[in-house]
């Protein structure tokens, strides 16, 4: 019978955001695969655990995630862990629990501390609906097309970013979405130099024009906001004065009744239409 590759989410900080739980699937595994083994290894010291540890990141996943699969196929539990948050969340897993539901191997989470969900939760935006982007690309023709997937976008958006490609991100969202947009900079999540700056895409870059950004980001942005309904105009206000008129109202009845369906006063409709009358 096949193992189980356990997800356990780690600190983004905070080592007191390790779950009991995480600590115990740690314990219990027959080894761990780790996206930095010499990051692993530190926080496995810290709890006092000691596991064998192999290495599962972006440049060796192919031939590593098969080794693993390999593991499981022959009844070993392994728990996978990114350097920080939860595994397969703009981390390296995603590809390794494609791998184990095809072949039919159970996957667990042992869910804890993520980036993207503490920032949104925190950010004063709405969190009715949203989109994680991940990173913005990078590559120039797909950073186009990503970026002008955002324009449009309603719902929240949820960004993550290095501290030094944080102003050409906000310079290139700025094109996209304006410099107005409202944003949250949720900087150094459940570490000692936490924040949320809550601003505005210009605010935050000018901001940074005079100090560099410093630490871990994530940018939850505001969706666009609804068009307003354009206003009527003047003119179909009229109409709706004759339409009155031609149920048989009086003017001014015809213009009070309108004013109640357009917001427009009964007395401006009443003397619109009196001189519409006047120039037929
Ligand atoms: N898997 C991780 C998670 O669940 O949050 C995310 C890993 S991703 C490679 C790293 C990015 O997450 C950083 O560039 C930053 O945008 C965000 N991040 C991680 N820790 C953070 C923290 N303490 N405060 C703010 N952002 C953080």
């Amino acid at each position: 019978m096949s193992g189980t590759l356990y997800l356990v989410a780690t600190p983004i900080g905070n080592l007191g955001d390790f779950s009991p739980r995480a600590v115990e699937t740690l314990q219990s595994v027959d080894f761990i695969a780790a996206e930095d083994t010499r990051v692993t290894v530190k926080l496995l010291n810290h709890f006092g655990i000691k596991k064998p540890l192999i290495s599962y990141f972006e440049h060796n996943r192919v031939q590593s995630g098969e080794k693993i699969v390999e593991r499981l196929k022959n009844g070993e539990n392994v728990a996978l862990v990114s350097d920080a948050g939860m595994p397969a969340i703009s981390d390296p897993g995603e590809d390794l629990v494609r791998l184990c539901a095809r072949e039919n191997i159970q996957v667990l989470t042992i869910p804890g501390p993520c980036a993207a969900v503490s920032a949104l939760a925190v950010s004063g935006q709405s969190t009715q609906r949203f989109t994680f982007e991940g990173f913005i690309c990078t590559a120039g023709k797909n950073r186009a097309a990503h970026l002008e997937s955002l324009k449009n976008e309603k719902r929240t958006m949820i960004i993550y970013e290095a501290p030094h490609k944080l102003m050409a991100t906000l310079t290139d969202l700025k094109e996209t979405l304006g410099g107005d947009r409202e944003l949250s900079l949720c900087r150094e999540i459940t570490k000692i130099h936490e924040e949320v700056i809550r601003t505005t895409i210009n605010g935050a870059l000018e901001l940074y024009s005079s100090i560099p950004p410093k630490g871990e980001y994530v940018l939850v942005v505001k969706g666009r906001e609804e068009a307003e309904e354009p206003e009527m105009t003047l003119e179909q206000a009229l109409s709706r004065v004759d339409f009155y008129r031609n149920e048989g109202k009086s003017l001014k009845q015809a213009a009070k009744l309108a004013s109640e369906d357009t917001g427009y006063s009964k007395n401006e409709l009443y003397n619109a239409a009196l001189e519409k009358d006047r120039q037929t």
